[in-house]
């Protein structure tokens, strides 16, 4: 540029100080743009570096912003999964425990269930026992007075029969393995006599209440049992003496005479002496007697029944005491305060009456 212009001036024929002046100017000039130039690139560059801080500024809050974000979405998806823990927790608390309650529930609905039915469906059992007599010293044979006890009596064997169940069962000492060591031991068939009475609602016995319920009674406590469960008794011999004349009371005769069979034969006290031996034959032949007691006594209550006017109520849906509702009015019950009605049963022929509420008595 510089020998362009000192070429044109000498053409031109301009003198050598204008040009020079003219050539510093445009060095001047040069510089001044050159030094602009360098203060608009200096300035590029800051604003460039500005631009970049401003960028990594920007990149970093928005890094800043969003890890906070997830740091705050990570706090609350832990305390939500914490919560719904604790939820989850109490929920299966919660559902625990209203399956112990229902679980409590059945076991008294259980409960319930078998008093009900062991109210409206009362247990009736029959039973007959045999027992061992006292061994004693005497002087004489006839007539007389015991010297000295040797022996206390103990039980050798019950039959027993639940009303309303098929089959007759005995139990003799035999039975039990404390036998082979202990021919008179008889806890362990008492004891299981005693759940049976504990068991029952009714007892039927011939002679019950003065002999088997009484004697049993004595072997429960001598065995260091406690009394059974209460239940009230049919002594079919205080019926029969209650409600008739017969010539004698005693089983046999009843059944004999009430055409329903007989007692078997024992033998006399031999029987009993062959059981004291152990002699098996002698046990075989005392369970089948004891059998055929309850059999007997059996055949013979539910003759008697209907002719019983004080017979416990056995089942609450019947209307009689042999349980049928087949009954035929009778006409009018009355007593001095209530009203009710008499009927009596086709069934089994009792009469009894119902009073307006509804409860009966035969
Ligand atoms: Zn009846």
């Amino acid at each position: 540029m510089r020998k362009f212009l000192v070429w044109f001036f000498s053409l031109v024929g301009k003198d050598a100080d204008a040009m020079k002046n003219a050539i510093l100017c445009l060095h001047i000039e040069h510089q001044k743009a050159q030094k602009a130039i360098d203060t608009a690139r200096v300035r590029l560059s800051k604003v460039k570096e500005q631009k970049l801080q401003h960028i990594g500024d920007l990149k970093r809050h928005t890094l800043e912003k969003t890890t906070a974000a997830v740091d705050r979405m990570h706090s609350k998806a832990t305390a939500e999964e914490a919560d719904i823990d604790q939820k989850y927790n109490e929920a299966k608390e919660k559902v625990s425990e209203k399956k112990r309650i229902a679980n409590d529930l059945k076991c008294k609905a259980g409960d319930l269930a078998v008093v009900l039915s062991k109210n409206k469906n009362k247990k009736i059992l029959l039973c007959d026992i045999e027992t061992m007599a006292n061994l004693a010293w005497v002087w004489g044979i006839y007539e007389q007075n015991v010297i000295a006890k040797e022996k206390e009596w103990h039980m050798l064997s019950f039959a027993y029969k639940w009303l309303d169940e098929k089959k007759t069962y005995v139990r003799t000492l035999p039975d039990y393995p404390g036998y082979a060591k202990n021919k008179e031991c008889d806890k362990a068939l008492v004891s299981d006599l005693w759940k049976l009475f504990n068991e029952a609602d009714v007892i039927i016995a011939h002679n019950g209440d003065s002999f088997d319920i009484k004697k049993s009674n004595a072997r429960f406590i001598a065995n260091g049992l406690p009394p059974p469960s209460p239940y009230k008794t049919i002594d079919t011999k205080l019926v029969a003496r209650r409600y008739f004349k017969f010539d004698s009371n005693k089983l046999d005769t009843l059944g004999e005479m009430l055409g329903l069979g007989r007692k078997l034969q024992t033998g006399g006290f031999d029987l009993w002496l062959g059981c004291a031996r152990g002699d098996k034959k002698s046990w075989k032949k005392m369970a089948v007697y004891n059998l055929q007691d309850v059999r007997l006594l059996e055949k013979v209550y539910l003759k008697l029944r209907a002719w019983m006017n004080n017979h416990p109520v056995v089942d609450f849906d019947a209307v009689c005491k042999c349980g049928s509702n087949d009954v035929e009015l009778r006409g009018p019950y009355r007593t001095k305060k209530r009203f009710g009605k008499r009927f009596q049963c086709k069934q089994c022929g009792a009469w009894g009456h119902t009073f307006e509420n509804g409860k009966q008595k035969n």
